[in-house]
């Protein structure tokens, strides 16, 4: 199935205001500077994992995969993103589910953000994956927006990659020389970049049941419901007679790639987890973020925000831990 502009808008192209029956918005800058309306694309909807590796893998075309759709099509529509073939990965059902195999949940890259809201299972063994889908976006992306689609998408607003990171989580990649084991801690590179090669297609994510009785929390900060953080942490740790003996902490949005902060997890080890060791595990997570001013705010402000939803992250794990 090929789609493409009618004749008029492609030639308007470079002019939104030369489109008929169509007005500018004032003040929407990103409708002044560009058209909405995505770059021609053929669309393919493969039945099975191997024709999607096919279609991804023929020579000379610039092809993405399409998950739910909910950060690719706004690219698509900004023309960030200019797919001449987009393969729906919607039909593949082997892509989707939650279930439990030799001590680790294995979740199908295809499921969606209101499934993992839903899992009885997950809910048991792995809590903080409802607390995060709860506060990513809306219902109605969240019903669409899959969990693949967010950890493969390298955009360091996504929420799960950190939980991921805290998790110790390892991706499932599959493409037309097999398979191969990506653990979340190595797969972020910079902005949109990760390690999934051209024509891999991330096909489960892995992620060890953390001990019983574990705590765990994710605390975000942002403008308003459906945005992204302005900075958020996720942790997990486990405590034993009132003592830590594991701890892992991440980070959202405070450089190009999610963070693992590795030292500020191990300032609680060993620790009670009073409130000297949370300053000091805050500390050296904001030692590590290295965010950029935006829209939600200046650099010192995120920096500040980072270390707070750190100290509330490390409390209510440590509350909940038992
Ligand atoms: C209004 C709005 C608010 C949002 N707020 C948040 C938020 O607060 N927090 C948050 O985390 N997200 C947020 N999102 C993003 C949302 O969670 C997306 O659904 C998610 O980032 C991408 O998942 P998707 O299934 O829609 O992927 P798609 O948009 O289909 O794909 C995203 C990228 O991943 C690639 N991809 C997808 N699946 C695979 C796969 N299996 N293998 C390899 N590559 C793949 C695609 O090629 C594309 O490059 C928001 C989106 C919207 C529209």
């Amino acid at each position: 199935m090929r789609f493409s502009l009618p004749a008029k808008w492609e030639k308007a192209e470079t002019d939104p205001r030369k489109i008929e029956g169509r007005t500018r918005s004032p003040g929407n800058e990103l409708w002044e500077e560009c058209e909405l309306i995505p770059a021609p694309f053929a669309y393919h909807r493969p039945q099975s994992l191997q024709e999607a590796i096919g279609l991804l893998t023929q020579p000379g075309q610039h092809a993405r995969v399409v998950a739910g759709g909910h950060s690719l099509i706004p690219m698509m529509k900004l023309r960030l993103a200019k797919p001449e073939q987009l393969i729906d990965l919607q039909d593949l059902s082997e892509l989707r589910g939650i279930r439990s195999e030799s001590g680790a949940m294995v979740i199908g890259a295809m499921t969606t953000q209101h499934e993992l809201i839903g899992s009885e299972l997950l809910a048991a063994s792995c809590p903080i994956i409802r607390e995060t889908s709860l506060v990513i976006a809306d219902p109605q992306v969240r019903y669409c927006g899959t969990l693949g689609g967010n950890l493969a998408n390298g955009d360091p607003g996504n929420d799960m990659p950190a939980v991921m990171l805290a998790l110790g989580a390892v991706y499932r990649a599959q493409g037309a020389q097999g398979e191969r084991d990506i653990p979340a801690r190595d797969f972020y590179r910079g902005i949109y970049s990760t390690a999934l090669l051209d024509g891999e297609i991330l096909t489960a994510i892995h992620i060890p049941i953390p001990a019983e009785g574990h705590g765990w929390a994710y605390e975000k900060q942002k403008r308003k419901v459906g945005d992204y953080a302005t900075a958020a942490a996720a942790v997990v740790m486990t405590m034993a007679s009132g003592i830590c003996t594991q701890a892992a902490i991440a980070l959202t949005n405070l450089a190009d790639t999610p963070l693992l902060a590795q030292h500020a997890g191990e300032a609680l080890v060993g620790s009670g987890v009073d409130e000297a060791v949370i300053t000091e595990a805050a500390r050296r997570a904001q030692g590590i973020t290295s965010p950029s001013a935006d829209v939600r705010g200046p650099v010192d402000f995120r920096v500040h925000v980072a270390g707070v939803m750190v100290r509330r992250a490390i409390a209510r794990a440590k509350q909940r831990a038992r």
